[in-house]
């Protein structure tokens, strides 16, 4: 009895180990795309990982030793770009895996910049501002050899945000005895930030939603959309779905999820919320996140963490559209299955891509010197993901493969072809 339930666990962590997840869909990419096996080994896992001990001396006087890692994943388009991610469930794999998708992502929105990714294990929800701005400062001296503005730039991930970056940012400029903007993504304004770099994960899936209805055929304007999360991802999209007419009847936070089949008070519940993406503890009748994810809706938006929809609730999926604003929020099997029942997935590593593409803008800002408008970043931001969204589906149609493999195939394509022109493969 025992073993067996053993073997199920194993069975079932292995199914939602997410490195080795991406891996096979980026083996099946490869193959359909004719590349060779060496190809496959070079990209499956990232070129590089440091991992890296910070201690910090903590408020009451003891000392804490952090973990952190920051893994790049190919260079051969550019240099490496990626959020940092500070969260208790860090793992070394974990932050491989989203080194990967980096890659992916900016192959779609063709960057001239390669996936990088960083993680500590650390839970900021219940660290001061002052131990986390030494643990920011600490984790920038114990990578600095491997980052920089032509190397690896960072950029905010879960429950990072602007002002951890400024502490970044001055740590780095401190190092390197210069002013180096250009260094971190995702900084506040006036320290030459991106107008539109906050909000501009969920613009990006906004814009993916707004696609993938014109291909099913369904207003946005009166749809019913429910999203898992509120954190940077979920809460603005909430809000943007809402302004353009929406009815958002559900919203989950790490505690719970609000219901509501009339629409949510989502101003009101952006107003209540905290930094970290929690407002269902102030209510009672709370419902689960299994239940959110099965609610009766027509756009549903994982905007949380990995592994929430798999084989266990695939089929009670209520949505014609899935788009995943987290990273890895749908299992392989589920993505089939979903597939399967003709519901339109439009998967994290094109849905996700609009953060790294303002990234992207930030950057060439900073190294230009010159500030662009609010209009002129979300111009270019449309412009870049209608493109990208349209590639993805009619490849997914042409080859008739799901909409995950075929954004793997754009987004490899680049990579692969830089590394043989390189010489490496
Ligand atoms: N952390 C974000 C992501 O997963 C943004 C990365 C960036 O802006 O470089 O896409």
């Amino acid at each position: 009895m025992v073993a067996e339930k053993g073997t199920d666990h194993d069975s079932q962590q292995e199914k939602n180990d997410v490195l080795k997840s991406t891996q096979t869909v980026i083996h099946k990419a490869l193959d359909k795309l004719g590349y060779p096996e060496e190809v496959y080994e070079l990209l499956k896992e990232p070129l590089r990982l440091l991992t890296v001990k910070i201690p910090v001396r903590m408020d009451d006087g003891a000392v804490r030793i952090f973990t952190g890692y920051r893994a790049q994943h190919n260079d051969a388009v550019g240099p490496t770009k990626g959020g940092i991610r500070f969260h208790p469930n860090v793992t070394e794999r974990e932050v491989k895996a989203l080194s990967i998708w980096m890659s992916l992502k900016c192959g779609i929105v063709d960057l001239p910049y390669g996936g990088g990714k960083g993680g500590i294990v650390c839970d900021p929800r219940n660290m001061s501002f002052r131990e986390l701005e030494k643990l920011s400062r600490g984790y920038v001296r114990a990578i600095s050899q491997i980052v920089g503005p032509t190397k690896d730039i960072p950029a905010p991930d879960v429950f990072t945000n602007s002002q951890i970056m400024a502490w970044m940012m001055d740590e780095y400029s401190r190092l390197d005895s210069s002013n180096s903007p250009g260094f971190i993504t995702g900084k506040p304004l006036v320290l030459g930030g991106s107008h539109g770099r906050e909000s501009a994960t969920a613009k990006g899936v906004t814009i993916c939603i707004n696609e993938a209805a014109k291909k099913k055929g369904i207003s946005v304007k009166g749809a019913r959309v429910v999203v898992q999360g509120f954190g940077n991802a979920g809460s603005f999209l909430a809000k943007f779905m809402h302004d353009a007419g929406a009815v958002v009847v559900g919203i989950s936070d790490a505690y719970g999820g609000l219901y509501d089949p009339k629409g949510l008070d989502i101003d009101y519940l952006l107003d209540r919320r905290d930094s970290f993406g929690t407002v269902t503890k102030l209510f009672k009748n709370t419902i689960t996140n299994k239940e959110l994810l099965e609610l009766e809706c027509d756009i549903l938006v994982p905007a949380a963490i990995e592994n929430q929809i798999t084989e266990e609730n695939a089929h009670n999926i209520k949505a014609k559209i899935v788009v995943e604003a987290a990273n890895g929020p749908t299992t392989i099997e589920a993505t089939q299955i979903l597939t399967e029942r003709g519901i339109l997935l439009v998967p994290d590593v094109l849905a996700s891509s609009g953060g790294v593409t303002v990234s992207y803008f930030e950057w060439v800002q900073n190294n230009q010197g010159y500030y662009w408008s609010e209009e002129e970043v979300e111009e270019k931001l449309e412009k870049i993901l209608v493109k990208s969204f349209n590639n993805v589906y009619e490849l997914a149609h042409s080859r008739r493969v799901d909409m995950r493999l075929a954004a793997y195939m754009v987004g490899v394509r680049k990579m692969a072809e830089a590394s043989r022109f390189r010489g490496w493969v």
